[in-house]
């Protein structure tokens, strides 16, 4: 008898993958796969292919700060696997609301009369427009009709709430005057005016708006979405004046002081914390979204309620600028970047052999991303190496986003916390050698 050379069980191939730490069930299916495309010399290269379709850990050197494809705001959390709180008042030992602890928190950093929190800002507005204004009517400037990434587009999301929007003014310019004619309107039953931050894009030029505290003049109530979630425009966890870009930024307790009677923001932008839609606003409006049945469908969970909860209490301990990644990046200053870029850069000529004319450190923009302070950059620096290397960093152990422009890779090094140098070397020396 001959010995025909066979194809290995599914099985064997399978085990043979098992240094890709993925699950046995997976690796049968890869295994599968491979046999049946008659291409069991790809198995290991299908295995590593699937790990890269699970969510993983990345080096941000896009130099936008909050990537809403890298999850926004860096976090770190650890929770032991223990029963907390959630609903439970430890006063009274009967069932409490999800919405206390934290509530309570952010009344106090945005100075409103309450707070409740859903999963994300787009379901905030949401909840709100249907809790306070459905089947009633809800004028918003035509320059305030916008669309957010991740197609939250205002007039989609009123609609899904019951409510009517009224258009009011012009794209360019809306003064108080068009808001009371729309509210004076027969036939008209106007619940609430919304003011929306346009956040990822600017008008600039014949532009006027109105502010809330105009607003705050008319008799309906006023519910502004500001969107990123900036709680004070005097950043006061900051030490000195707040930085040039945050200027035109609309900020929390800003609003609520100039009279908005509800606002809506992120979790995961400028607050720096985790998913979350944060409402807070007077008591009595507050309650009828707690109230509302959509309310039920989009609480958070106490994984998330828990970050949060630490994040309210890093700010209102003063302990912002250095605990939350987002303003631990904005803060550091350009001196430090560029002794980043250079250590990266002797770590690659010494450790690996990469001559250093190959890498050069220039001026660079970050920007805050996630459709904050639009057109708004802070100054930064960047590892430049000519060519384009993305894919090759992308492939790294630990993978490493980076920009191209004219042919050349930028790593812009202020989303880069020092922990992750060795990363960026890594992934720099695998890619200069194959280049
Ligand atoms: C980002 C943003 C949203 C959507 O918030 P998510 O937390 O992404 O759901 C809504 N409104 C404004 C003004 C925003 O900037």
């Amino acid at each position: 008898m001959t010995a025909v050379s066979r194809p290995p069980s599914v099985d064997a191939l399978a085990r043979s993958l098992s240094d890709s730490g993925l699950p046995h069930p997976i690796c049968v299916d890869l295994a599968r796969e491979a046999i049946a495309d008659d291409d069991i010399e790809s198995a290991p290269r299908r295995a590593d292919a699937f790990r890269r379709t699970l969510l993983t850990d990345v080096v941000n050197a896009t130099g936008v700060l909050l990537h809403t494809n890298l999850g926004r705001a860096p976090l770190a959390h650890h929770q032991d696997a223990q029963a907390q709180t959630v609903e439970f008042d430890l006063a009274t030992g009967e069932r409490g609301s999800r919405q206390t602890a934290v509530g309570q928190l952010f009344a106090r950093l945005t100075g409103a009369e309450d707070s409740m929190v859903v999963n994300n800002n787009a379901a905030a507005v949401l909840l709100v427009l249907a809790a306070l204004a459905a089947g009633r009517d809800v004028p918003v400037s035509r320059g305030e009709s916008v669309e957010i990434g991740g197609s939250f587009r205002v007039p989609e999301v009123m609609e899904q709430s019951g409510c009517r929007l009224v258009d009011v003014g012009t794209t360019n310019r809306t003064r108080l005057s068009d808001y009371q004619r729309a509210i004076a309107r027969p036939g008209t039953d106007v619940a609430m005016v919304m003011k929306v931050h346009p956040s990822n894009y600017r008008v600039d030029g014949f532009v006027e708006d109105t502010s809330i505290a105009e607003l705050a003049t008319l008799d309906v109530p006023v519910m502004a979405d500001i969107g990123s979630g900036l709680l004070d425009a005097n950043v006061p966890w900051m030490k000195g004046a707040p930085p040039a870009w945050l200027a035109s930024e609309p900020a929390a307790v800003q609003a609520i002081g100039d009279g908005a009677d509800v606002v809506t923001f992120s979790g995961d932008k400028l607050l720096g914390g985790p998913q979350a839609g944060i409402i807070a606003g007077r008591a009595d409006l507050v309650d009828r979204c707690k109230r509302h049945p959509l309310a039920r469908a989009l609480r958070p969970g106490g994984l998330v309620l828990r970050s949060l909860q630490e994040t309210a209490l890093t700010y209102l301990d003063r302990r912002a600028a250095t605990e939350i990644a987002f303003w631990r990046m904005v803060d550091r200053p350009l001196s430090e970047l560029g002794a980043a870029a250079e250590r990266i850069r002797a770590a690659l000529a010494n450790d690996h052999g990469v001559d250093p004319d190959r890498l050069s450190v220039e001026e660079s923009l970050a920007l805050p991303g996630a459709g904050s302070a639009p057109g708004i950059t802070m100054p930064s620096r960047a590892l430049v190496v000519d060519g384009d290397h993305l894919a090759a960093l992308r492939s790294a152990p630990v993978p490493v986003i980076a920009r191209t422009r004219d042919g050349r890779t930028y790593l812009d090094l202020r989303a880069i916390d020092p922990s992750q140098e060795p990363h960026v070397v890594a992934a720099l020396a695998a890619a200069l050698a194959d280049a």
